[in-house]
């Protein structure tokens, strides 16, 4: 068996026999885990097993105890309750009753998404631009499962590119549950091998992974529950290849960095890289190097996800996102580092924390501690 360097680098299991948490005045600090098991797997030949729950944790252990402010052991704390499990079933806030869309989720990571959520008892629309792919993963589902029976699961077409596709959906679903709890914007489209860099699909690439979340986001607000006890929640599958630092212009990361910034800048900026595809201009412009299309199209996601989360943080809606690092799938040819199944595992469980762990307005990079960056 081979580990990924990352995880071989901090194999020693000094956490196994300390299940606390140890916490003192002076930095470094200290985590400890709990002798248990993570569901995460990290075999970077594509096998699946269930990781040892030390081996995950030493790597933690290291990079807390390098910490050096309370804030960011605060954010390991989180990491750690995140992955650790022990949060996900113990507060268990959801029933067959709540309500998760996933789009994209006839395969990839939206597809062990709406796995993951359905079997954890709640309600999945599972989404899909084309309806005989949809139906195909709602009935591999059902067979995966067992007793398929069991999983509340529904399929409705849904194509994230096409404003009336959008429409009629929202519609529909209206019309069918009216109330939302969790929308979880998966799909989209990135038309470049991995080491390319070709602007060829701009325009679709922007309007399937940023215009696409956006108008659904905006035509299924009125639906999100207004709930005491729990929250509704937003979570937006980005990408680190969007985050701020990518962004090589200094005066549009001045822009996105902003604590003003509006739906309308962010709108610009888009509209201003399409501007310099069609020109032959973009190259010169400080646009992200790497998959630049992809990147700037989840910039655009990841700022107007911190716009929603400021606009609606006393409104019960949690707004946050999540990279799932690389991941095998389509989008990456097969490769990566971790299968989709041990991505959707995290993205679950961000979807599903207990509302008083929920945060808003966070960009969660998967598969790597320290993992709170800004959006
Ligand atoms: P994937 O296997 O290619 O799956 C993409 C899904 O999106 C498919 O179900 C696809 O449907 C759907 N889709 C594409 N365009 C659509 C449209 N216009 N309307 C509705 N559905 C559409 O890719 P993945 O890796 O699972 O990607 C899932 C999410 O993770 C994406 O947001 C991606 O940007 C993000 N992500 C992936 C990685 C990675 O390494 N894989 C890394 C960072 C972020 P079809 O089958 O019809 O094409």
């Amino acid at each position: 068996m081979k580990f990924t360097p990352f995880f071989s680098l901090y194999m020693p299991t000094l956490t196994s026999s300390f299940p606390f948490l140890l916490y003192s005045k002076q930095p470094p600090w200290l985590i400890c885990s709990p002798p248990q098991s993570s569901p995460i797997t990290t075999f970077n030949n594509g096998s699946k097993r269930t990781r040892p729950f030390s081996l995950f944790s030493s790597s933690l252990l290291l990079q807390v105890s390098k910490a050096k402010t309370k804030q960011n052991i605060h954010q390991n704390f989180d990491f750690f309750f995140l992955f650790s499990g022990r949060n996900h079933f113990a507060n268990r806030w959801w029933s067959k009753e709540t309500v998760a869309i996933v789009t994209g989720g006839n395969k990839g990571i939206g597809f062990s998404l709406v796995k993951r959520l359905a079997e954890s008892g709640l309600t999945v629309i599972l989404t899909a631009r084309d309806v005989e792919r949809g139906y195909k993963a709602i009935e591999q589902l059902r067979n995966e499962h067992g007793d398929g029976d069991d999983l509340h699961l529904h399929f409705y077409r849904l194509d994230v590119s096409d404003p009336a596709s959008i429409k009629t959906f929202v519609s529909l679903f209206e019309k069918d549950f009216g109330v939302l709890d969790i929308l979880v914007n998966n799909a989209a489209v990135s038309f470049n091998e991995i080491h390319e860099n070709s602007v060829e699909h701009a325009e679709t690439v922007v309007k399937t992974n940023f215009y696409g979340p956006k108008l659904l986001i905006e035509a299924l607000l009125p639906m999100f529950r207004q709930s005491t006890s729990a929250c509704s929640r937003i979570l937006n599958i980005t990408s680190r290849l969007g985050s701020i630092n990518k962004m090589r212009n200094p005066k549009m990361k001045e822009m996105l960095l902003s604590e003003n910034l509006s739906e309308e800048q962010i709108e610009g900026m888009v509209n201003l890289f399409i501007e310099n595809v069609k020109k032959g201009t973009w190259k010169s412009q400080g646009w992200p190097e790497i998959w630049t299309d992809y990147a700037v199209s989840k910039l655009a996601l990841n700022a107007y996800s911190r716009v929603l989360a400021t606009r609606y943080k006393d409104c019960g809606l949690r707004v946050n996102c999540f990279c799932p690092g690389f991941t095998q799938t389509s989008m990456t040819r097969g490769k990566g580092t971790h299968t989709a199944t041990d991505a959707a595992e995290v993205g679950a469980r961000l979807a599903l924390l207990p509302p008083h762990q929920l945060p808003t307005g966070k960009f969660y990079i998967g598969f790597s501690p320290g993992i709170v960056s800004k959006l």
